[in-house]
């Protein structure tokens, strides 16, 4: 059920278009349509994105007559922020109401010197892991780039004095590579000198494993990829993650070993730790058997409980074991317990649906 936003789309829409549903390409006709030269859709990106503007009245690079007759045909759609939970680690879980109702959550994680936020490429996700809250809701949309883009500017918006955020991971609800098309155009508008000029090597795609999507963001892009794993047998990963039976073990690697991996670059491997499911030390043996020959790191996640899910997160001591077997044989290995729980902002707990409690710009946590 979408979510009701009190200011949003509504009041400032009627007969309006929200001139982001252009980006990119359609900016293109929108301007040689007007006579303008090609450069103004740079100019609308830089303000809308590089400064924030709210309004096309306030675009001032543009002519007042460009600015009146993109006013009768337009405006700027920005998602109000619906609610933030602060978690007690730091960690920040942001809601944002889509201009169609839905709801779209974020996370800025702040770690070591580093603020890194963590948006979401769907809402929901078609790809069914049975270990993860987004997944077993299904799929309900992929978000445009502009949103991916909309997300990251409520972002800095609400970040607190002297914050920046120095790492951007597309790891939320959703799977980018079935959503390519959206999230290649989002990584060359955020990496766009005329927005934001973000770094590819401080971006992080995290996927399933689709091998086409893997073998093309390899073409065109350098942001990191984590690949999330989480078995090492066909078996059990078939019943984990129902996308193996399409593309099993053997392919997904195969596909890896064949990427055009750069020099000190490496894959993160992400294994979510499920008790008794994927967390013995053959499983581990077998992992490193699996990674052999392909410049990686891996993460440990503990598996994040939630109501249902039949699943447990197994006891610190074997999550250790697992690690101490993966580093005996020289694999970068981390454990990474996931920040938010208690807000529900952890990994494979973002949902926004319209059971979260709603509330305007309210301090949770
Ligand atoms: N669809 C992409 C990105 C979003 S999921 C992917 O699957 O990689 C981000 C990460 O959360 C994945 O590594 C996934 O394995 C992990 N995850 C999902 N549910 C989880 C849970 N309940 N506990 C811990 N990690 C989970
Ligand atoms: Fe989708 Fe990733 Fe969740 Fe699997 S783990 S259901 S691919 S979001």
């Amino acid at each position: 059920m979408p979510l009701r936003s009190t200011q949003g789309a509504e009041s400032r829409s009627v007969g309006l278009t929200n001139i982001k549903e252009l980006i990119p390409d359609g900016l293109d006709g929108l301007f040689q349509g007007l006579g303008e030269p090609p450069y103004r859709k740079d100019q609308l990106l830089s303000w809308i994105y590089g400064r924030g503007v709210k309004d096309l009245s306030s675009i001032t690079v543009f002519s007042k007559t460009l600015r009146q007759r993109l006013s009768e045909g337009f405006y700027i759609f920005t998602p109000p922020l619906l609610n933030i939970r602060v978690s007690r680690d730091g960690t920040r879980k942001l809601l944002l109401g889509m201009i169609d109702g839905e709801g779209v959550e974020s996370v800025l994680i702040p770690d070591e010197g580093r603020l890194t936020l963590c948006i979401s490429t769907q809402i929901g996700c078609a790809l069914g892991c049975r270990f993860c809250l987004t997944g077993r809701g299904g799929l309900k949309r992929n978000l445009r780039a502009y949103e991916m883009m909309d997300q990251v500017l409520v972002a800095m918006e609400n970040l607190k004095e002297g914050e920046r955020i120095t790492n951007i991971v597309l790891m939320g609800m959703g799977e980018p590579l079935a959503n390519y098309k959206e999230v290649s155009s989002f990584l060359r508008l955020a990496t766009s000198r005329h927005t934001w000029n973000f770094s590819q090597r401080r971006i992080t795609l995290s996927t399933a494993g689709l091998p086409d999507g893997i073998r093309r963001l390899f073409r065109e892009f350098q942001v990191n990829l984590a690949v999330s794993l989480n078995a090492t047998t066909n078996e059990v990963r078939d019943y984990l993650m129902p996308i193996n039976r399409r593309y099993p073990l053997e392919e997904l690697l195969k596909t890896l070993r064949g990427l055009p991996i750069p020099r000190r670059r490496r894959i993160t491997f992400e294994y979510v730790l499920i008790d008794g499911v994927n967390d013995s030390p053959e499983d581990a043996e077998r992992l490193v058997r699996l990674l052999k020959g392909i410049p990686r790191k891996v993460n440990l996640i503990p598996f994040n409980p939630f109501p249902g899910s039949g699943f447990r997160r197994p006891p610190m001591e074997r999550v250790l074991r697992f690690q101490e077997i993966l580093r005996s044989h020289n694999i970068a290995t981390f454990i990474r317990e996931s920040k938010g729980v208690d807000i529900s902002a952890a990994c494979g707990l973002l949902r926004a649906s319209s059971k979260e409690p709603l509330k305007i710009n309210e301090q949770g946590g």
